[in-house]
């Protein structure tokens, strides 16, 4: 028999595809209630601060987190940053129990020389967010000005970037940030290359997004060395071992060899370029700016190595030089540790869980990239998310969230917190005006919406709000 009488109170830390998912879920008991916490005053995460501008359709999924943030067993606290505003211990002892859904805001370093000393030499985390109206990347240091771009990295953001740089159609009417449009449609850029340190067989970028790239250049696209597959001895049949999809993949890239003819002048010319390790990024001596990109050729001992999806190539001793005045390292996101005593698996760049839970702790559970690493669509957050939230639902069935024993402060605990530090928390009410004014900006300019790059700003809209609903 169930003798509670008090709700259960869920904290979810991060307002992403995750920390809305699982949140969703979580409300099937319908004795639980959810307060959501978020760094930035705004929701949504990654779709509205990583997906592309071009992708408008996927971030409709903004409707359904809507309807979840709107639900009455629901808060959302914007504004409250978990490590700062509050502490893992703090949510701890105010709800019964706790999900981190605060996905992987550090990027992946190379450990070469002149990564974090040369100029224009940016994470793709950085300039995706630049483009995107991230706060903290608004005033990125970019130039756009010279004739050579290189991208590290062959995964689909490395692709978002590329294709971001080739100018697609109608950008500008996209939600991508003015001062980066500007920018982007007055570039001089007029190749991109996107390496890979393994062969076209290992790429991490999917085949829709690689069609997308060829659409946009008219086949201005090629791959290096374009005779891979003829010094391996191969031949398209021998792809016979690889998955359907992953085959399709790799006939579609070997395509691009044929291709690649046309000399059109529309937008840069892109060059996947394969087998090419990083090895150096060198600095004008002068300007302190990249003028070249080092690299180091890698090959596989055989043909099966090269047509194994998960070889690993070894170095040889050639080494090559990509005059360049851009170099984008997209090699992958990784969590960042808000509390020293969570235990972090730093290969993968996320917390220890299982289903969710996390190890050495009861009543505290993570879901997402944070849970699973950077990788995956949202529809794998989603996934992830539902697995968490069933074991935060088992473990309540099963009586195995010793917190419940006790009635618990929630949201009263942590608002005496966060006034003591004088932050001022952003509801979702308040988001929603800030949601109306970026899109009443943004009809002006013919486009979705021009989003707020300052924080201040969007504070400032949430007081103006409340200042207004108190008359
Ligand atoms: P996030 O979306 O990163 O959400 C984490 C949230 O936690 C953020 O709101 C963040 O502000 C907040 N947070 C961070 N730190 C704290 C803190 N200390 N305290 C409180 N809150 C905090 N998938 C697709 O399906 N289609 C796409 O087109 C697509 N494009 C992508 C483009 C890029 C550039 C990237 C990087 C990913 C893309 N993805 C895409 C993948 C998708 O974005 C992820 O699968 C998904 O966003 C992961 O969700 P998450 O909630 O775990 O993390
Ligand atoms: P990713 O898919 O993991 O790709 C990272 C790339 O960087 C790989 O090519 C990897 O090569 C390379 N790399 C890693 N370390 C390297 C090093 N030290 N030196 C050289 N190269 C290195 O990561 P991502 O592109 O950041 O994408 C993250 C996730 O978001 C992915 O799951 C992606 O599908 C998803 N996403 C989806 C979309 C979409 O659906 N449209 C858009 C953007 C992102 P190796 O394989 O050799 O390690």
């Amino acid at each position: 028999m169930n003798t509670r009488f008090f709700s259960i109170k869920i904290a979810v830390v991060g307002s992403g595809p995750a920390g809305f998912y699982t949140t969703q879920r979580l409300l099937k008991n319908q004795d639980i209630r959810v307060d959501i916490f978020e760094k930035l005053p705004v929701p949504f995460g990654l779709v509205r601060y990583g997906v592309a501008p071009d992708h408008q359709e996927v971030k409709n999924v903004i409707n359904s987190f809507t309807a979840v943030a709107n639900h009455d067993r629901v808060n959302f606290y914007g504004n409250v940053s978990l490590g700062e505003a509050i502490k893992v211990d703090d949510l701890l002892e105010a709800y019964h129990a706790v999900v981190l859904c605060y996905g992987s805001a550090q990027d992946k370093l190379l450990n070469i020389d002149g990564e974090l000393t040369t100029k224009n030499t940016i994470s793709a985390r950085n300039f995706v967010g630049w483009y995107n109206g991230v706060p903290e990347d608004k005033d990125l240091e970019i130039d756009l000005n010279c004739d050579t771009a290189c991208i590290i990295g062959q995964g689909n953001v490395a692709l978002d970037c590329a294709r971001i740089l080739s100018k697609p159609t109608n950008l500008e009417k996209t939600d991508i940030t003015s001062y980066a449009q500007q920018m982007i449609a007055n570039s001089e850029i007029k190749k991109i290359y996107i390496i890979g340190r393994r062969g076209p067989i290992q790429v991490s970028f999917a085949t829709k997004e690689l069609r997308e790239l060829m659409h946009l250049n008219d086949s201005r696209i090629k791959i290096e060395p374009s005779t891979m597959f003829e010094d391996y001895g191969l031949s398209l049949a021998q792809l016979k071992s690889l998955s359907r999809q992953r085959r399709r993949l790799v006939e579609l890239i070997l395509n691009l060899h044929a291709v690649s003819k046309k000399n059109l002048d529309h937008s840069p010319e892109c060059i996947l370029k394969f087998m090419s390790k990083p090895h150096k990024i060198v600095a004008n001596r002068d300007t302190g700016w990249v003028e070249r990109l080092e690299l180091q050729r890698t090959r596989y001992d055989n043909a099966d190595e090269f047509i194994n999806e998960k070889s690993v190539p070894i170095d040889t001793n050639e080494f090559e030089k990509i005059d360049c005045g851009l170099v984008i390292r997209s090699i992958g996101y990784k969590a960042t540790m808000v509390d020293k005593s969570l235990p972090f698996d730093t290969k993968l760049g996320a917390i220890m869980n299982t289903r969710g839970r996390i190890h050495g702790y009861r009543s505290l559970y993570c879901s997402g990239w944070l849970a699973t690493g950077a990788s995956g669509v949202i529809a794998g957050t989603l996934q992830s998310s539902q697995v968490t939230a069933q074991s935060i639902l088992e473990d309540i069935q099963n009586k195995q969230l010793p917190s419940l024993a006790v009635d618990k402060s929630g949201y009263e605990t942590i608002r005496e917190i966060v006034k003591a530090k004088s932050i001022q928390v952003v509801h979702f009410n308040d988001w929603l005006q800030i949601d109306l004014l970026e899109r009443r900006l943004g009809e002006t300019m013919g486009k979705p919406r021009e989003k707020f790059v300052d924080v201040d700003k969007m504070l400032d809209v949430a007081r103006e709000k409340i200042k207004h609903d108190q008359k």
